[in-house]
C-alpha cells in the first residue's frame, strides 16, 4: 500500500469491497444494489450493507493485447471475472503477474491500486484489481 497517498490510506472506507446483502433470501450483491431483484418489494428496507473478504478466485479470464490510452504501459494485461468468495462475481485487472501465471481457479486478493491520472492537475484515481496469492 506504500504507493497510495496518506488521504486515501485514512479514507480506506472508501475503497472496501462492499456489496448488499438481501436479507429476505439472503443473497449478496456486488456492485450493492437497493433492490434484490428477486424478491424486489419483499427486500425494500432489508437490504444490508456488507464487507466482502477481498478473497476470491480466477472464474475466466482474457489477456488484452491492444490496450486503451491509460493502458499502453501495462500490456498485455490480464482482465479477469472473479468469483469472490462471499459470492459475487466481480470483473477487475490482474496486477502484478504474467499473463501465464493466471489460471481458471488461480485464488486471488483484492488490492487498491492506482487506475488512471489524467488531466494538468493529474488528478489520480483509484480502484480494485486483483493479485494472485503467493
Ligand atoms: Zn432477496
Amino acid at each position: 500500500m506504500s504507493e497510495v497517498p496518506r488521504f486515501w490510506r485514512e479514507s480506506r472506507h472508501r475503497y472496501r469491497l462492499v456489496g448488499t446483502r438481501c436479507t429476505n433470501c439472503d443473497t449478496l450483491y456486488f456492485p450493492p444494489r437497493v433492490i434484490c431483484p428477486t424478491c424486489r418489494r419483499e427486500s425494500v428496507g432489508k437490504m444490508k450493507e456488507e464487507e466482502m473478504s477481498g478473497a476470491g478466485e480466477i472464474y475466466s479470464f482474457t489477456v488484452v493485447h491492444d490496450g486503451l490510452e491509460q493502458f499502453k504501459m501495462q500490456i498485455p494485461y490480464v482482465m479477469a471475472l472473479v468469483k469472490m468468495k462471499d459470492g459475487p462475481f466481480v470483473t477487475a485487472q490482474i496486477v502484478d503477474c504474467s499473463p501465464e501465471e493466471v489460471k481458471i481457479g488461480t485464488k486471488v486478493t483484492a488490492t487498491l491500486r492506482k487506475v488512471r491520472s489524467e488531466g494538468k492537475e493529474g488528478i489520480i484515481q483509484y480502484g480494485y484489481k486483483f493479485t494472485i496469492c503467493p
